[in-house]
């Protein structure tokens, strides 16, 4: 099958597209998708330029999201069927060990992402167990159906910034949350889930363009970090009571200002720091303040179940940026690396029958 492979950790010029051995069905659980469309998220470029930790077997697939139809299940599979439009967790757990037992997939010790750890999606099958695959839904009218594009863009952000907002931070109707770097996957999926839990969205970019899309999808306050002291902003708007929750994913670019941001009492959750990851935080601060700050990452099988039923509610959609075809995947993750996209940015596949 043609795959999206990096050669060898390193920038775009490690990236080529190539064929490689079709993956096959190992496991009496296993499901095997002709994948229609993969997405992309931060963590393939993380995967891309490679970390301490992070042993691949080169060539590798890169790619976390995806959806597609399914080709053909193991001889233990019977709630997926071949020929359902599928879309999937891709988050991978070994579904056995007592943090799987109950229901805590993503604290599982075996815990291993698609694209990251596990072959991706920028490739024309993939298999995966069939506890992170779902049935693609379809909303009610008047909401439109859900592209290939849509379904292959919803699932890790989603996922993510769900058990973030929800679960961890327990956001709360009517409580303020500021959401850093709008243009990403996760927080502008971010700003849908808190408008969607009845919070009061402040939203920053260096962009006036995301900014004013950001308004378009509900955001309450609109604030350009490059001009503005964003801290001291977040306490006007709230006459001085400061933020109930922010979601930094930035990192050592504004962990200090966010923790200014924060109200007494306030949460800080984080799932990454694109900017990196040594952060200073001022012990007296988080002391006084009574502040509370949170890891995350991904979600457990409930919390996917949840974001499902949202989709088929028509209460989320993805966001698409742009859709590119896999011949040209390079530019995709170029478009991704130059921090450009406003949502996902999707690689179009054509599964063979
Ligand atoms: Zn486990």
């Amino acid at each position: 099958m043609k795959a999206l492979v990096l050669r060898g950790h390193g920038d775009t010029s490690m990236l080529e597209l190539t064929d490689v051995p079709t993956p096959e069905i190992s496991d009496p659980g296993d499901v095997r998708i002709a994948l229609r469309a993969g997405a992309l998220n931060h963590l393939d470029l993380l995967t891309m330029e490679g970390f301490p930790g992070l042993k691949l077997d080169f060539p590798h697939i890169l790619g976390g999201d995806g959806a597609g139809v399914v080709e053909s299940v193991g001889g233990e599979v019977t709630a997926l069927r071949p020929g359902d439009r599928v879309l999937f967790n891709p988050g991978i757990s070994c579904y056995r060990c007592e943090q799987c037992l109950a229901g805590e997939h993503s604290l599982c010790l075996e815990y291993r992402l698609v694209g990251e750890h596990l072959p991706g999606t920028m490739a024309e099958y993939i298999v995966l167990p069939h506890q992170n695959v779902a049935i693609v839904p379809t909303p009610p009218d008047p909401h439109p159906p859900i592209s290939w594009a849509e379904a292959a863009g919803y699932s890790l952000a989603t996922l993510t910034a769900w058990r973030m907002l929800n679960t961890r931070a327990r956001l709360q109707p009517g409580e303020v949350v500021l959401i850093w770097g709008i243009g990403g996957g996760v927080s502008s999926v971010a700003l849908s889930i808190a408008k969607v839990l009845g919070a009061f969205v402040i939203v920053t970019s260096s962009s006036e363009e995301k900014l004013a899309i950001a308004g378009d999808m509900g955001a309450d306050v609109m604030l350009n970090h490059t001009e503005l002291d964003v801290a001291r902003e977040v306490r006007n708007v709230t006459h001085k009571r400061g933020a109930d929750v922010v979601v930094d994913n930035v990192g050592e670019a504004t962990w200090e200002h966010s923790l200014r941001a924060l109200g007494k009492g306030g949460r800080l959750v984080t799932c990454g720091g694109t900017t990196g990851p040594m952060v200073v935080s001022d012990v007296r601060r988080i002391f006084w303040n009574q502040y509370t700050i949170m890891g995350s990452t991904m979600g457990n099988a409930n919390e996917y179940a949840q974001i499902i039923a949202l989709l088929e509610e028509g209460k989320l959609r993805t966001r698409v940026d742009s859709t590119f075809p896999l011949e040209r995947g390079v530019e995709a993750v170029e478009r991704l690396r130059d921090g450009r996209q406003m949502g996902k940015i999707v690689v179009e596949v054509r599964g063979e029958k």
